[in-house]
């Protein structure tokens, strides 16, 4: 499946967020968001100042679609999941995104970003309630225990991973045991534990028109 392979700071810059797409260099000074450059790709950059109502729910959705690293046509029909959902959709939608394998094993710090979260669970590196799981959109629900697989857990790569995020905090709805390489699902996530600068309802405004 076709997938953006091009400069991922455009899109923070594009979208006026961190998006977080790279590991260390999202935290330190080099990040171009924390410098002048922080203005819009493009020539006309510096000149887009008014938006429109349907512009901004077009831009939420694609900031939410960047974020995660959700493709057009999977990221409709995950908010059609969500709309058959009871709840509210927009924290429906949130919870459903938040769930995704690559961004569990991103949360539990199993890897630096989302985009290499997505990487290493395409070439097999975890499993879900100890079997293998290749697919970065695999929902994980309550009491599923998410973990590094044993020949992975030895491995270079593992080791700096644990070491990049030894400090970075895990949402409450997870648990993670960086000895053992494992975490485990305690609840679903509520949208006051979903740190994404995302105004969801802008989203389901753009879906319901
Ligand atoms: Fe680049 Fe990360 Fe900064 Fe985004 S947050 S601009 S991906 S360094």
């Amino acid at each position: 499946m076709a997938r953006y392979t091009g400069p991922v700071c455009r899109l923070c810059r594009r979208e006026g967020v961190k998006l977080f797409l790279k590991a260390e260099r999202c935290y330190t000074e080099k990040c171009p968001m924390n410098k002048k450059k922080s203005y819009p790709p493009g020539q006309h950059g510096q000149g887009r100042k008014k938006v429109s109502e349907h512009g901004l729910q077009l831009r939420e959705k694609q900031k939410a679609r960047r974020t995660y690293g959700v493709l057009e046509t999977q990221f409709h029909l995950t908010f059609n999941r969500a709309s058959r959902q009871k709840g509210v959709t927009g924290d429906n939608l949130l919870s459903l995104l938040e769930r995704r394998l690559d961004n569990v094993v991103f949360r539990l710090g199993f890897a630096g970003s989302r985009p290499e979260a997505r990487q290493l669970v395409r070439h097999g590196h975890y499993s879900v309630n100890g079997r293998r799981v290749s697919i970065p959109s695999y929902t994980v629900k309550p009491g599923d225990t998410v973990a590094v697989m044993p020949r992975s857990r030895e491995s270079a790569k593992m080791k700096y991973l644990a070491e990049l995020t030894a400090q970075r905090p895990v949402p409450a709805w997870l648990t993670v045991n960086r000895e053992t390489f494992q975490g485990t699902v305690d609840r679903l996530p509520s949208r006051q534990e979903i740190d994404t600068a995302l105004e969801e309802h802008l989203i389901v405004e753009l879906y319901s028109r």
